[in-house]
């Protein structure tokens, strides 16, 4: 496999602390965006473990497929998709042991988008209202549908996409990692083909700039780090409203 990435998080123009987290794996196939939500240091801790969670998960099982999972297998699925799939479960239940063990991080979750690759198969895993990006041959796809308010309103035709963006509800997920009882994950399957870009990003990207600004920036002739903090830059030059993290990966041969 071989992959080029980058990475950029930054805490935005009017926030003082970042709550959003990443991983970048290359050696697992493993990227991983999480925006954490809930008040005092809830956040940062919610987003934290969740990556932690899904990276140890996705670790343990990358030579050891066989072993025997603390979650129900999906014969329907494949072995990966079972994989990512288990690891947002295992994740939602480590935010539930942490908040039964320090009852003032009562009410923290987090959104966690990742992408798993098994080239030219790449695993998308999906909670919340951060997004997955696929930009190929000029064109922009969303590949995750948002799990929030807006979003739903959007779909019943309710909401303009612009008025979502607007919303002071704009920030109102519908489902998220937490505790409590194990999550609905969206897994997607995709095909990789040389030369496609993902881009991964907390929605203090994705809610200020709308998807054709993505797209002209994802088809610069940028390297993938200028690429990166070019997105913060263009979100903050927006009034960097909110905590702004962005990984791209490049699929340089699949
Ligand atoms: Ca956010």
């Amino acid at each position: 496999m071989r992959v080029s990435w980058a990475a950029a998080t930054h805490p935005g123009a009017r926030r003082l602390t970042n709550e959003d987290s990443y991983c970048a794996r290359p050696d697992l196939g493993l990227f991983v965006v999480a925006d954490g939500m809930g008040g005092h240091v809830g956040g940062e801790i919610a987003s934290r473990l969740a990556v932690e969670a899904v990276e140890t998960f996705i670790h343990d099982t990358h030579t050891d497929t066989n072993r025997t999972w603390p979650i129900p297998y999906d014969p329907e699925r494949s072995p990966d998709a079972n994989r990512l799939n288990a690891a947002f479960v295992l994740a939602n239940r480590r935010l539930g042991d942490e908040v039964g063990r320090d009852r003032s991080l009562r009410g923290m979750a987090t959104t966690a988008s990742a992408i798993l690759l098994r080239l030219p198969a790449i695993i998308v895993g999906h909670v919340g209202d951060s997004r997955v990006y696929r930009f190929r041959d000029g064109t922009l796809e969303r590949i995750t549908r948002d799990h929030s308010w807006v979003e739903e309103q959007v779909r019943a035709g309710i909401l303009t996409d612009r008025a979502a963006r607007e919303h002071p509800w704009r920030n109102v997920v519908t489902r998220a990692l937490g505790g409590g009882a194990d999550p609905d994950v969206d897994i997607i399957m995709l095909s990789a083909k040389q030369g496609d870009r993902l881009l991964l990003c907390s929605d203090g990207l994705s809610s200020v700039l709308i998807d054709d600004r993505i797209r002209s920036a994802l088809h610069s002739e940028w390297s993938l780090q200028v690429l990166c903090e070019q997105l913060v830059s263009l979100a903050n030059a927006e009034g960097g409203p909110d905590n702004v993290t962005v990984v791209t990966v490049q699929i340089d041969a699949s």
